[in-house]
């Protein structure tokens, strides 16, 4: 559970450290700000898939199910800044389907903490894989890192793509082929 009065003190000594005046008037409601707001951006620490997944309806259709561009926003946890972008999620079902809006509830479970890019679209996956009993999955993540585009080497606009496969989609080039012509 999240602990905004530590969050509290820790941005006040955050400004502190870097040599602000936590009294001036445009900081001192900040640290109370930042904790209200950490509730929110790291609220899938104490979220589960299972909850979004566990509704699922029973289909004949065992075809790919793609559902592509979902936005998310999530935290970098070696920089605490922003990385951002789109899922793309394909699955291959076993007689069960979920209801669309799940797959962009899920996402929303592990992204809302914080992340790496490689561990946020693997997590995706599984729990598709898992509580789908889905044949296969398929997930990939284009990105755009604020610790990339605005300190460091400095390249805005650059995106990290990352790709994660699951049963099916792990030896079968094929319906890797499907995917990436969908969401292209
Ligand atoms: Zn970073």
């Amino acid at each position: 559970m999240i602990d905004k009065e530590k969050i509290e003190k820790a941005v006040e000594l955050l400004l502190e450290g870097i040599g602000e005046n936590v009294n001036r008037e445009g900081l001192v409601d900040t640290p109370k700000r930042v904790a209200r707001m950490y509730e929110e951006i790291f609220g899938g620490l104490s979220a589960s898939a299972k909850e979004h997944l566990q509704k699922t309806f029973e289909s004949p259709m065992n075809d790919m199910v793609i559902e592509k561009d979902i936005t998310f926003y999530s935290m970098c946890e070696h920089h605490l800044l922003p990385f951002f972008g789109v899922v793309h999620i394909a699955y291959i079902p076993d007689g069960k389907v979920v209801g669309l809006s799940k797959l962009a509830r899920t996402v929303e479970v592990f992204a809302r903490r914080p992340q790496i890019q490689e561990r946020l679209t693997s997590q995706i996956a599984e729990a598709v894989m898992d509580n789908l009993h889905a044949k296969g999955v398929m997930v990939m993540i284009e990105a755009e890192h604020l610790c990339m585009s605005m300190r460091g080497v400095k390249k805005p606009g650059s995106k990290t793509v990352t790709f994660a496969t699951l049963g099916q989609f792990e030896d079968n080039a094929q319906l890797r082929k499907t995917f990436m012509d969908a969401v292209r």
